[in-house]
């Protein structure tokens, strides 16, 4: 298998940007990323290109393009050349048909497309098998010239060689496909244009592509791509084509089972690291335990031979999973700063930049899933007063000995001068053996005081979090509300 990357590495990412950039897309850009880092990890040249294949006018936009450019940045790939974009290079994909012509490697065909498609209608019909070389004769030459001359449109197409195509494709092995599924395709359309396959061809020859890593659903395309490459006496890159991505219905990735591109997991509130790293083991493992793998570790230990055959399901929970871990060990700069249209949503901006934000996002980091998640955590530590519920807190209104207790924590608290959490923790502890009670006694009217709600992060990192101001105020209302509730209750 011609996995060795010792010598020099090319490879390129070709988006259409006829759409944002799904996470399958996203995942072959990885592939890329990591076969050119890892060959250069190992002493070789490597670059990887960027290429733009907006060929298709009526369906691709500069917007996305800047879309996918965007996303790309996001997840933190690089390129180290392009964006090159396909449009602009037409020009020399006609001159490529001209040779390929000039050649006899292609030919004019005046057959529209429904002639075409009857031909294949009738042949289908009959039970054998449809190809265009064999349906249909060539003109021969001199007609060729006074149809051209006499301006008829055509297309022109490319005369598959004789033969089975056979090549070696770092996923799936030895390939061959027989001559009976090659069939003759169009390089220029009637209005001129050259086709996906000659421009893809044309480029990857310009770009000394080495490794083409893409989609499986390309697969069928690479004997037509290799025909080409041979018939403009190019060097054939090895090919690598990545398994599908499926959804939790076991079928292909769409957004019948939710969430499909870059941009739509972060603006859930996934962090790029965490998408980055799933989408890399999405296809591929380092072949050990190791689940949480940084993008430097990926080059490390990325290994093309690994790559697996199998298609992959996307499982939300588990980047969920991951997305929790990285939000936890990712510096907390960057959590602040990711997190800025999230607080914005919940209308704590003002709070953005004080150490209060930053305590209670340290301390609740640690318990949230996504970004969005974690935002909406962040409200109780920034309420001037918590409306406390007669129903749900009635245990504590039962206790007659409660309101004095916690008068006394606030009291112990205000009078701290280093408000840490093992300061806090002390108090409390030292407190309920004074008052010989439990600990559970102080520890959970406190929380509810703090956060009306009776689970959260561990009770001292959010007394400390919560500030000794704000802390004070809130178990202040506490005590009011427990006088005020027992007061009513006779
Ligand atoms: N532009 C093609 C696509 O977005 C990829 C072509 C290729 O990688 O060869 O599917």
């Amino acid at each position: 298998m011609a996995t060795t990357t010792r010598g020099p590495v090319r490879v390129r990412f070709a988006p259409s940007p006829t759409g944002f950039l799904h996470v399958g897309g996203a995942r072959t850009a990885i592939y890329n990323e990591l076969m050119c880092l890892g060959a250069r990890r190992d002493g070789a040249e490597a670059a990887h290109v960027l290429r733009i294949e907006d060929t298709d006018t009526a369906r691709s936009s500069d917007a996305m393009t800047q879309q996918i450019v965007d996303a790309l940045a996001w997840l933190g790939i690089e390129h180290d050349e392009g964006p090159f974009l396909q449009s602009e290079r037409s020009t020399h994909h006609r001159e490529a048909a001209e040779q390929l012509l000039a050649q006899g490697h292609a030919y004019h065909c005046f057959r529209s497309q429904e002639e075409v498609e009857a031909m294949r209608a009738e042949i289908v019909g009959r039970g054998e098998n449809y190809t265009y070389r064999t349906a249909f004769e060539r003109a021969p030459d001199d007609e060729v010239a006074r149809r051209v001359e006499a301006g008829e449109p055509y297309a022109v197409r490319f005369r598959m060689p004789d033969g089975a195509i056979e090549f070696d494709d770092i996923v799936r092995g030895a390939m061959s496909f027989p001559p009976e599924a090659l069939d003759d395709f169009i390089i220029l359309r009637s209005d001129g244009s050259p086709t996906y396959h000659l421009s893809v061809v044309v480029d990857d020859i310009d770009m000394a592509i080495t490794h083409v890593i893409r989609g499986e659903d390309h697969l069928s395309n690479t004997p037509k791509h290799i025909g080409l490459f041979r018939a403009l006496e190019a060097d054939e890159p090895t090919f690598c084509h990545l398994p599908l991505i499926l959804g939790a219905d076991k079928k292909r990735l769409s957004k019948r089972t939710g969430a499909t591109s870059v941009e739509e997991f972060r603006d859930q509130g996934i962090v790029p690291q965490a998408l980055y790293n799933y989408l890399a083991f999405l296809g591929w493992s380092p072949g050990d335990e190791r689940e949480l793998m940084s993008r430097d570790e990926l080059i490390e230990a990325f290994d093309a031979d690994r790559l697996r055959r199998t298609a992959a399901v996307f499982d939300i929970e588990k980047l969920r999973w991951m997305n929790a871990n990285y939000m936890s060990i990712l510096d907390l700069d960057e959590i602040l700063r990711r997190l800025e249209p999230y607080v914005a949503e919940v209308g704590l901006t003002e709070h953005l930049g004080s150490e209060r934000m930053a305590r209670a996002v340290d301390v609740q980091r640690r318990r949230a899933k996504d970004l969005r998640e974690l935002a909406g955590s962040l409200r109780p530590y920034f309420q001037d007063t918590l409306s406390y519920d007669a129903e749900r807190w009635r245990k504590f209104i039962g206790q007659a000995e409660l309101p004095a207790a916690l008068e006394e924590l606030m009291q112990r608290y205000a009078a701290l001068d280093d408000y840490s959490i093992e300061s806090t923790e002390r108090v409390l502890r030292e407190l309920a053996t004074e008052l010989e009670v439990k600990a559970g006694f102080l520890i959970h009217p406190t929380r509810v005081a703090l956060s009306n709600d009776k689970a959260g992060p561990p009770l001292f990192d959010l007394v400390v979090a919560m500030g000794q101001e704000e802390g004070g105020r809130h178990l202040r209302n506490f005590v009011a509300f427990l006088h005020a509730e027992r007061a009513v209750g006779g």
